[in-house]
């Protein structure tokens, strides 16, 4: 019984049971970021320097594939994507061409 009250708690180490590194949370870098009262966050910062809440929007998506898999998921029709903006100026010159070649037919009736 005395044992317990000198030292109620048995001091742990290694990693701890979530898998996640040991530490002290007390020591953990912490999140300024500026609450609604005036005064900094102080939750354990993460990486970026910012606690859980006050992480910041995402920076978006670096690899290839990210970048395709968003690309499909925002293209509505595809309308006035770089390629059919493309495709529509090479049938309106076309188009300007034919109108050429036939004012010239009416006009002679030979082509220039
Ligand atoms: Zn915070």
């Amino acid at each position: 019984m005395k044992n317990m009250l000198e030292s109620p708690h048995e001091t742990r180490s290694g990693w701890l049971k979530s898998g996640n590194p040991p530490g002290d949370l007390s020591s953990a870098a912490r999140c300024e970021a500026k609450t609604k009262r005036g005064t900094a966050c102080m939750c354990p910062a993460m990486a970026n320097g910012r606690c859980r809440l006050h992480g910041g929007l995402s920076t978006g998506p670096k690899t290839a594939e990210g970048i395709e898999k968003i690309r499909q998921a925002t293209t509505k029709h595809g309308r006035y994507s770089k390629q059919n903006n493309a495709e529509t100026a090479d049938y309106r010159k076309l188009m300007e061409d034919c109108r050429g070649i036939l004012a010239a037919l009416s006009c002679n009736g030979t082509v220039e």
